[in-house]
């Protein structure tokens, strides 16, 4: 098999590199693109073998979705395939605010802009609003574009134990005479764990020491709340959250990512976003693509594919556990298979494949080290049918692997 050491040649002031990666074989973490042959679908074609596509973020299964299909197709006919600029020189088509102002309707919240993607949406906000003085209280389990943003910021931050709200409260009121502006910051649903944040609790605490409250809802639009509007909806917290970030990316079936919240939010992260004023803008096939989503998930036929992801998630949820699986914290359709060492986490998957499976293993860094653990998604498209067979499958390869 051709490995990177074989297929390319390494100049010597790129020799660490080489070295990192050796590294990373030694202790299973090194990974394989997996090639995608068919459309985003429930069952897939990967690298040429059909799987049940467990791994996927196309909770609704809007990425082939004929109405969204149509919208892209239209969309170019009418307006080409591209913006040809930043959104704040001629980069801003009409669409684009068409988009925004029905996110906002959606969401309840004033105003939205988008960004090009989920990541964009949360660093390049974070790092607009904060400055060195400035101080951010943040989840230890937030994603990275959080991270990132938190960092680019230059803002003082400081970590709160995974959802809890006794350790955050600590942190804030060692922080209490800060002088500059605080940050409360949390993701709305776990990327890696599923599990929800305590946000009415983490509002309370906003509220109590004055911070900003921001939640990124990247796995809860299209999932939680009303027509799947996030977890402020879901757990009531309207009004009391200053920024929402959601991503386009995942059960809308798209690109981008967007934060809603008050007007003048808004104006000033066209100002001084900086992936806003120097990345440039959505192909107008994206946007509508995006509007079209909207429109679905806004009506009955939304609500019913909500339904049947969430029917799906529970009946996949409980068949894990029957067989035995731990299943760790989850509390959404994002399901980990807990196994602990990275290596044997791997060959699960890679033998989860071979019988027909995709679920793939996160390890470390994006979990801790000996969190190790498979990541499954069911979809609204699922079929009862494919999920029972996965769960023939998880079975057979858990009791093979004395996992089960
Ligand atoms: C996926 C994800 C993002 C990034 O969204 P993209 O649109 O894919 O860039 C941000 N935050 C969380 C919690 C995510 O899971």
């Amino acid at each position: 098999m051709a490995t990177p050491s074989s297929a390319s040649s390494t100049r010597p002031q790129l020799q660490y590199l080489r070295d990192a990666l050796e590294d990373l074989k030694s202790r299973h973490l090194y990974f394989r693109l997996r090639i995608l042959e068919s459309e985003q679908k429930p069952i897939a074609v990967i690298d040429g073998k059909e799987v049940i596509n467990l791994s996927s973020n196309n909770y609704l299964g809007l990425t082939t979705h004929p109405k969204l299909r149509r919208a892209a197709i239209d969309a170019i006919r009418k307006y080409g395939v591209g913006s040809g600029a930043v959104r704040s020189i001629v980069g801003t088509m009409k669409i684009h605010m068409e988009l925004e102002e029905q996110i906002a309707r959606f969401k309840g919240t004033e105003a939205c802009v988008v960004f090009q993607s989920g990541f964009t949406a949360n660093a390049g906000t974070v790092s607009a609003i904060l400055g060195k003085e400035d101080l951010i209280i943040s989840d230890e389990l937030n994603h990275a574009s959080i991270i990132d943003g938190c960092r680019l910021s230059k803002a003082t931050i400081k970590v709160f134990k995974h959802k809890d709200v006794a350790d955050c409260q600590r942190i804030l009121e060692e922080t209490k005479n800060w002088n500059g502006h605080k940050l409360l910051i949390t993701d709305g649903v776990f990327s890696m764990d599923g599990d929800i944040a305590p946000l009415p609790a983490l509002c309370d605490l906003a509220e109590k020491y004055n911070c900003i409250m921001m939640v990124d809802d990247a796995h809860s639009s299209g999932v939680l709340g009303r027509n799947g509007r996030g977890t402020v909806d879901h757990l009531g917290c309207h009004g009391r959250v200053d920024i929402q970030v959601g991503t386009l990316s995942k059960a809308i079936g798209s690109i981008g990512g967007y934060v809603c919240g008050s007007r003048d939010l808004i104006e000033f992260l066209y100002h001084r976003g900086r992936p806003f004023l120097f990345s440039t803008s959505h192909p107008p096939s994206v946007t509508a693509t995006c509007q079209a989503a909207f429109e679905l998930l806004d009506s009955d036929a939304g609500a019913k594919l909500v339904k049947r992801l969430w029917s799906n998630t529970k009946f996949f949820k409980r068949g894990l556990k029957r067989l035995g699986f731990d299943t760790g914290k989850s509390e959404t359709p994002i399901t980990p298979v807990m196994v602990g060492d990275a290596g044997k986490t791997f060959e699960f998957s890679r033998e989860l494949f071979n019988e027909g499976l995709i679920a793939l293993a996160i390890a470390y860094p994006t979990v801790p080290e000996g969190k190790a653990r498979l990541r499954t998604i069911v979809t609204a498209t699922h079929k009862r049918a494919d999920l029972r067979r996965a769960l023939e499958i998880f079975e057979r390869v858990g009791k093979r692997l004395a996992i089960i």
